[in-house]
């Protein structure tokens, strides 16, 4: 197959994103004796090359740039094609983030190449790619073949398991000509948050309309912060104003794969189940037996979640 295969990484807060790791596993997979081709955009990107190169990339290329230092679509799009051309990618992967959700249509449609967004896996299969995708809320699972031609994906966090490959790529400098942008991005003001990222967390400690109000959610941030988990809800305890939509957790709001999903007076809805179902252990607490959650979790604990999670608390705290 010989394939090249070219991943944009991403980097938050000073640190490269989980789920560009996973892509680049993912493109070792996929490369098949061909290339792995890893991009850092941004300034002071530089420093990332030894974190990137334990997963086997060949070539890494530098984009050292102020335009790509925040995000904008039209620098973006403009620096991805240029690089894409440059490298002769065949196949191009980006996480399924907010960056790789924006600029992974426009660039494919550039190139009038498809798209498989919000992959969970890709693999090859007797020489073509396979690409595997949630559908109908999470319910079936779709695989899209590709066998010719420039092929993009988003991959969703937290589906790969990550695989090491160190080695010494070879770094190259590449200063992509960006003109004529439209916005400029003149400040940032960010949410207070717990610092873990909800579409990234290992753990997710989610609250409901159960909890009942904005305190109720307390027990449970309490819990996540001893597990260095994060906290998310259900759109009931959103639209009941007790916490933030950023925390929604669902088809509506976000899709999470984590390790540990624990579920605090949580009815279930479909469309709840849409954003979760995949996580790995599914716990949940609900007062009412007859709950739809209990149907989807590994374990079920019927009882008042104000009882439940301090008793929880308590025991982690001992382990
Ligand atoms: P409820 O259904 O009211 O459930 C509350 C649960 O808490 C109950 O099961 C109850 O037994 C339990 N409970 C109460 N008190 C306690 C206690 N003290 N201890 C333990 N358990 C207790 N929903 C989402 O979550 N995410 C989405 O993205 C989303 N998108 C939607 C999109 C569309 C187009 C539509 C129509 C709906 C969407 N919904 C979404 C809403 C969804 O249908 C449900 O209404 C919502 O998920 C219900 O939230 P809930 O489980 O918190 O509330």
């Amino acid at each position: 197959m010989n394939k090249k295969v070219l991943v944009l990484t991403e980097s938050k807060n000073g640190k490269l994103r989980n789920v560009s790791f996973e892509a680049l596993t993912v493109a070792q997979q996929l490369a098949d004796g061909g290339e792995v081709i890893a991009a850092l955009l941004g300034t002071g990107v530089s420093g990332f090359v030894e974190e990137v190169n334990q997963y086997g990339p060949d070539k890494v290329y530098v984009l050292e740039n102020e335009e790509l230092n925040t995000y904008t679509t039209d620098a973006y799009v403009q620096a991805l094609t240029q690089l894409i051309n440059e490298v002769q990618a065949d196949v191009i992967l980006l996480g399924h983030t907010a960056i790789g959700k924006d600029v992974a249509p426009r660039v494919a449609a550039k190139f009038a190449a498809g798209l498989v967004a919000d992959c969970t896996g890709a693999d090859l299969e007797n020489g073509e790619i396979v690409f595997t995708r949630p559908i109908y809320a999470g319910k079936a699972f779709q695989k899209k073949v590709f066998n010719q031609g420039k092929v993009f994906a988003t991959l969703r966090p937290n589906n790969v398991e990550l695989k090491k490959n160190p080695v010494q790529a070879e770094v190259i400098p590449f200063q992509p000509v960006i003109k004529d942008l439209r916005t400029v991005v003149k400040e940032i003001v960010r949410k207070a948050t717990s610092g873990v990222d909800l579409s990234e967390a290992k753990i997710i400690i989610s609250g409901g309309r159960g909890v009942k109000g904005k305190e109720g959610f307390e027990p449970l941030q309490e819990l996540a912060e001893l597990l260095g988990g994060a906290v998310g809800a259900s759109r009931g305890a959103c639209d009941a104003e007790y916490c933030d939509y950023s925390l929604q957790i669902g088809q509506t709001g976000k899709v999470v794969t984590p390790d540990l999903y624990i579920a605090c007076g949580i009815s279930g809805a479909i469309q709840h189940l849409a954003g979760m179902s995949n996580s790995k252990t599914i716990v949940a607490i609900n007062k009412d037996p007859e709950a739809p959650i209990f149907q989807v979790a590994d374990y079920g604990i019927v009882g008042d979640l104000f009882e439940v999670v301090p008793l929880l608390t308590e025991e982690f705290k001992k382990a």
